[in-house]
């Protein structure tokens, strides 16, 4: 489905379809950052830990762009849904079958860009009886049809497919592995290489289908659990059994997940929410303990955001052998059944082991990943700054305010400062981890600039009340706030996300009169934010710019706080 803000940026996409058609040279200008390289403990993030010296970015190639932008052959169309319906093979390791791609045509045109892995075979696409014909292009799939496709007017293409499906490191893309009791454990995560590494869609992060049936057809005594509302399994005759699974809202296409497995099945309710768990029979007793914070956690979002996004589909936590993943509405845990992340704790200040982190993580995703998101990975701090915020909320309605400041600056310790949180728009590029990290002081920042409590809980419902099921990008976040606040927000929102620097807070001292001069040094000429500043309990808030102003204080230089655990900034005193 195309969100409500697609038309107005028509205009910024234009500049890539120059490139999607045609030859790209990797010019240094169209650099990305290194492709992610997960590890066992580090599947939540997208890149390997900080090295002393940043790697050098890999060439943007080709494919990044094809799979990156919004070109012509994507802009003519919008996504109506899906009907993937597929045979995994645990012997053969291969997958088979077709998708059944419902789409609506926005421009007359005879083209269309679909996506799917080179290392996988395109069988036949055919429109009704009618085969059509391709052209496959690195990742991308360009199907033509004989006659003109007209505005307005839906379509339905059966793309069949085959082949091995490529797993990328230990557990992406598509793992035909086994569980610790050696049965076969199937699963899928596909975020950074994206959702075409084992499906053939419209790979990309603008448009969403509104709806998807997923049917899998899988040996007799394995267990299939993917994304939506479980609609029932056939035995199919032949030694397989099909699993029928219903998706009845938008989701991104890397959302879409096969767990399969020797799963045991358990199930709760959160008033008329279906909670639904399925983990390997060894882990089902752990699993009972452990799972009851997943009501804590839908509670605490819902308490701030409003209701769980996908009540329709209901909510699942999966077992899987890697750390975990936000597929929409059935969330991949692997957090080993304790707190903290895979046993550490995780900022480091003795409050993220009193709860499962990926529970509240990975879960948090379903309010901002999976029902408001980003339209281009670029901005992909849409969902992980906010759902590390949300951990921050979390944290706050179930253990107070306190510990909820202590985990939020927790953080500080893991951000960078190497490079913008917002990346190059139109390569599918993934931003660096101060998406995270930065993304969730920042918005800590902004509450303090808001500095209203009542009003910023206000703020931030209506913020993600206006924007579910949407796909959006950072200008939609800040007109937002801009309106809403009555404040120019824009210059802060730029400095944090679109600059490597914080805004660092000069102090010159001039003990002798009582007073000190400040400002901010900052990339934005417009660089503006409050401040609280002074004796901690007794904070003044001064109104901070890029000139310098003078204020009066009975405080020594030595005496003179910055209230720095609500605001992410560097302080300088001369
Ligand atoms: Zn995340």
């Amino acid at each position: 489905m195309i969100r409500s803000n697609f038309c107005r940026r028509l205009a910024q996409v234009a500049v890539f379809l120059v490139f999607g058609a045609g030859g790209v040279s990797s010019s240094a200008a169209w650099q990305t950052a290194s492709p992610a390289v997960p590890t066992a403990t580090s599947p939540a993030w997208r890149r390997p830990p900080a090295t002393a010296t940043a790697p050098p970015p890999a060439p943007v190639t080709r494919a990044d762009i094809l799979r990156g932008a919004y070109g012509p052959y994507r802009v003519n169309n919008d996504l109506l849904s899906y009907h993937l319906d597929i045979r995994v093979d645990p012997e053969k390791q291969t997958v088979s079958g077709k998708n059944s791609i419902r789409f609506k045509m926005l421009q007359d045109g005879t083209r269309i860009q679909l996506d799917l892995h080179s290392a996988l075979n395109v069988d036949k696409i055919l429109l009704g009886a009618t085969p059509l014909a391709y052209v496959r292009d690195s990742g991308a799939v360009f199907v033509d049809f004989p006659e003109t496709l007209h505005a307005g007017q839906e379509y339905t293409i059966d793309f069949y497919y085959s082949g091995h499906p490529l797993t990328t490191a230990r557990f992406g893309g598509f793992t035909f592995g086994k569980d610790p009791a050696g049965r076969p454990w199937i699963y899928t995560a596909c975020e950074d290489i994206g959702a075409s590494v084992w499906w053939p869609n419209k790979d990309q992060w603008r448009d969403e289908v509104e709806n998807m049936q997923i049917s899998v057809a899988i040996p007799n005594g394995l267990v299939d659990v993917s994304n939506g509302k479980f609609v029932g399994k056939t035995d199919l005759g032949d030694g397989y059994t099909r699993w029928d699974w219903l998706v009845q809202y938008p989701v991104n296409s890397y959302d879409v997940a096969l767990n399969i497995g020797n799963y045991a099945h358990f199930s709760d309710q959160l008033g008329d929410l279906a909670l639904d768990f399925y983990v390997l029979p060894e882990d089902l007793e752990k699993a009972k303990k452990q799972f009851v914070q997943a009501k804590g956690m839908i509670e605490a979002y819902q308490h701030y955001f409003g209701e769980y996004p996908f009540k329709k589909d209901g909510y699942k936590l999966v077992e899987v052998p890697y750390a975990g993943m936000e597929h929409q509405s059935a969330v991949a845990y692997g957090n080993h059944f304790t707190n903290g992340y895979l046993g550490r704790d995780w900022t480091g200040v003795g409050v993220s082991p009193k709860f499962d982190f990926i529970i509240i993580h990975e879960s948090g995703h379903e309010w901002f990943g999976n029902s408001v998101s980003a339209a281009d990975r670029s901005d992909m701090w849409i969902h992980e700054g906010w759902t590390t915020y949300l951990e921050v909320l979390y944290v706050e309605y179930t253990f107070g305010h306190e510990d909820a400041l202590k985990y939020v600056n927790g953080y500080k310790a893991k951000v960078q400062n190497r490079e913008p949180i917002i990346a190059e728009r139109g390569i599918a590029a993934t931003p660096p981890q101060d998406m995270y990290f930065k993304g969730v002081l920042f918005l800590n920042t902004l509450r303090s600039v808001v500095n209203d409590d009542a009003r910023w809980w206000t703020l931030l419902h209506d913020f993600y009340q206006h924007f579910k099921y949407q796909n959006i990008m950072t200008e939609d976040v800040v007109a937002y706030f801009n309106q809403q606040t009555g404040m120019y927000l824009t210059p802060l929102f730029d400095q944090y996300l679109r600059h490597t620097a914080i805004p660092t807070l000069e102090l010159k001292f001039n003990e002798a009169d009582g007073t000190v001069d400040y400002r901010w040094q900052a990339d934005e000429p417009d660089f503006a934010m409050p401040i609280r500043v002074g004796k901690k309990n007794d904070w003044q808030v001064v109104q901070a710019t890029t000139y310098w102003q003078t204020m009066k204080t009975p405080l020594k230089k030595n005496e003179f706080d910055v209230a720095t655990d609500l605001y992410f900034v560097n302080v300088s005193k001369e």
